[in-house]
């Protein structure tokens, strides 16, 4: 199992909460913190699982790299 960035989103009504996550793990534990927290409410792993997205790889929306070359000054 690869473990990329995920995004969770919050499904409850009116809540546009969104996390974002190094791993699965640990995106379903803060979504289920935030349930709790904040909708006094639980929400089952498959379920936070299921609207999970990945994340685009870090960096996505930034300059592409630019290789560094060494100067040779003469
Ligand atoms: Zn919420």
């Amino acid at each position: 199992m690869t473990e990329s960035p995920k995004r969770w989103t919050c499904v409850e009504a009116g809540c546009s909460y969104e996390l974002t996550a190094a791993d699965v793990p640990s995106a379903i534990q803060a979504a289920q913190r935030h349930i709790a927290e904040v909708h006094g409410s639980f929400e089952l792993e498959e379920m936070i699982e299921d609207v999970l997205e990945d994340m685009p790889e870090s960096g996505a929306d930034q300059s592409p790299r630019t290789a560094r070359s060494p100067r040779t000054l003469q």
